[in-house]
């Protein structure tokens, strides 16, 4: 068995010591004689695998009780569209523009009502995160829509918008639990697992008791209702289960490694090896301004690009994979989640350097 160093901005890689344990578990969880795929998810195992999991995650994210829990499916690119019919109660909200994910959640908002685009940083191909200490915000927006961190830009919002009282809505998937953060400031926060915390198919929802009401858009399909998944528990109908328990298992995995705090350490520690070594290199640089650089995900070109073509084909052919840039960017990311461990992101800034000594004209 040869595991590689998995750089890919998600589906992305995952604890080994989790997968291990989910392999020994995978024909006969704990005694019940099949495994967790083949499970009712209204089985007392699972309740207790679901409930554990709620209960890890308050507890890594200290959410207030006044904030519901939900684990639903969907994919990110569905709350798109679920967040205006559950909170556009006016039809209008404002959006932040830093990327692609913020773009696309503004164009399905403007299906529902008027999104209105209060910063961009678009003119600089979101290289940075726009000053937001004075917004165009209006009385009458319901809510005020960030990506916190831009998985295919590389930034992330290190002070959060002044929303003027309104609530704050965040899109987190490629930063959830990557550091502690302050639940209350939000009204609801949202992450597609497969960036950070498990498998494609769970997205996580924290939303404020107060934001569940029956009074949502006219025509809002069930599914999409938050009060009915928080009046069910995330039981409303199958949920994701058998994500929900990986997800369960990398919670777990979090408390052991120290909690968020740890977690936060580290990846200031695993981020500063590569961020120093773009810093100082001839070869490659770092595409973000310095102070909104995100902790997990990390562009950079050389300025050619036949050049960064052959910086990722010949690190594939070195063992670090998808070290590729988003299609539409060019260049290389390299996404260094929780589970990337240090030693991983110190052994591609070496193979680094070796290729800037080979390749520097
Ligand atoms: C990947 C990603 C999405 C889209 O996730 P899907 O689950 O594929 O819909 C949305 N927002 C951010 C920040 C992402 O990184």
């Amino acid at each position: 068995m040869a595991r590689v160093y998995n750089f890919s901005a998600g589906p992305a890689v995952l604890p080994e010591e989790v997968l291990k344990e989910a392999a020994e578990e995978m024909l006969d969880y704990r005694g019940t004689g099949m495994s967790v795929m083949e499970m009712s998810h209204r089985s007392k195992a699972f309740e207790t695998i679901i409930n554990e999991a709620e209960a890890d995650l308050r507890d890594l994210l200290q959410i207030p009780d006044n904030y519901k829990v939900l684990f639903l499916q969907g994919g990110a690119s569905l709350v798109f569209a679920s967040v205006p019919m559950n909170l556009m109660k006016n039809r209008k909200a404002g959006y932040i523009l830093t990327g692609q994910w913020a773009k696309k959640a503004f164009a399905e908002a403007k299906i529902y009502g008027e999104a209105v685009e209060l910063a961009s940083s678009a003119d600089e191909t979101f290289s940075y995160i726009p000053d937001c200490s004075d917004l165009p915000i209006t009385e009458d927006m319901d809510y005020v829509y960030i990506c916190e961190n831009n998985t295919i830009y590389g930034t992330k919002y290190h002070t959060l918008p002044n929303t003027k009282g309104k609530i704050l809505v965040s899109d987190v998937s490629s930063c959830f639990l990557s550091e502690p953060m302050d639940v209350t400031k939000y009204g609801m926060i949202y992450a597609g697992v497969q960036k950070n915390v498990g498998p494609a198919g769970v997205q996580i929802v924290i939303i404020r008791e107060d934001l569940l009401t029956d009074d949502v858009l006219p025509g809002t399909p069930t599914m999409m209702k938050y009060k009915i998944h928080a009046d069910n528990a995330s039981l409303y109908n199958t949920p994701p289960a058998y994500g929900i328990y990986i997800c369960g298992k990398v919670f777990k995995w979090l408390k052991k490694m120290g909690g968020l705090s740890a977690m936060k350490e580290y990846n200031e520690k695993k981020a500063k090896v590569l961020y120093d070594y773009l810093d100082e290199s001839k070869l490659f640089k770092g595409t973000v301004r310095k102070e909104d650089r995100s902790l997990m995900n990390v562009p950079f070109v050389t300025g050619d690009s036949e050049l960064d073509a052959k910086f990722v084909k010949e690190a594939k052919e070195a063992g670090f994979e998808n070290l590729k840039g988003h299609r539409t960017v060019g260049g290389m990311r390299a996404s260094i989640y929780n589970a990337m461990p240090i030693e991983g992101v110190e052994k591609l800034v070496e193979f680094m350097k070796k290729f800037e000594k080979e390749n520097l004209k």
